[in-house]
């Protein structure tokens, strides 16, 4: 046992000793990428042990303004639109280990509050992180925009369980089955029609959903949801058949529903 804690040590010094290196060299980030703690949504890796596993992921334990949340008892308020301006963008899209995900071009963006946040990616889970007065959904969908301080506003689509959404074909007919980089296609997608027609939202302050769980993210859930069907659910979860964290405490954070008829 003793054995095992030294080893276990000298390894943990190593990925130490190469973060340090990887900050002098970004170059080599992919060489180091196995050092990165593994983690997962179920067993000893799973959200209950995020915390331990590494000092980076200790938000993930004690973090008091987590996402996701169970979406209840939301304040009404007449809030701020959301602007969208979304262009298309080449469908670069992959299979990261934990989700499917596509990059986007730049010079996609949404304004909020007078802070402009470009989209950078969006991508899947399923069942759905955030509840809706406990509900859960089919899927949900991470559209992930930063502004130009490194502050991150993250766009949440609730997907259900109907018809076929033939806005969401090239992303369901294009998804890896194994983890790799991401690979330009020919196909191109558009962000704008993979979102529901009315963009009233929740809204509050929390974190990524996913090691480390940093915080500081303001989140704006649709109220809508967008239907999608079996199929292209199956599709999704023929590759991660679960990967959604489970609901967070709210604790002493404001959850606003916008009530304007936008
Ligand atoms: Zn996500």
């Amino acid at each position: 046992m003793k054995r095992y804690t030294t080893v276990y040590l000298a390894l943990f010094s190593s990925a130490l000793l190469i973060t340090s290196l990887l900050m002098m060299s970004p170059v080599k980030a992919q060489d180091a990428e196995p050092e990165h703690p593994h983690w997962t949504y179920e067993g000893e890796e799973g959200p209950e042990h995020w915390g331990e596993l590494n000092p980076d992921y200790e938000l993930c334990s004690v973090g008091e303004a987590q996402s996701p949340i169970d979406i209840t008892e939301a304040q009404a308020l007449n809030l701020t639109d959301i602007a969208f301006s979304y262009l298309p963008s080449a469908l670069n899209i992959f299979n990261n280990g934990h989700t499917i995900q596509v990059q986007y071009d730049e010079g996609s963006s949404i304004v909020y509050n007078e802070i402009q946040y470009n989209l950078v990616q969006f991508h899947f889970h399923t069942p759905s992180e955030h509840t809706v007065n406990g509900e859960s959904f089919a899927m949900e969908l991470h559209f992930v925009h930063q502004d130009a301080n490194g502050g991150l506003a993250v766009v949440g689509v609730l997907l259900r369980e109907g018809a076929e959404n033939a806005e969401y074909a090239a992303l369901f007919d294009n998804m890896p089955a194994t983890e790799g980089e991401p690979e330009p296609t020919e196909l191109t997608i558009n962000a704008a029609s993979l979102l529901p027609a009315e963009a009233t939202y929740f809204t509050y302050g929390g974190s990524l959903t996913t090691p480390p769980c940093s915080q500081g993210v303001r989140w704006l859930v649709l109220t809508t949801p967008v239907e999608i069907s079996a199929a292209q659910i199956e599709a999704f979860q023929a590759i991660f058949e679960m990967n959604a964290r489970p609901v967070q405490p709210l604790n002493e954070r404001d959850l606003l529903q916008d009530s304007s008829n936008g």
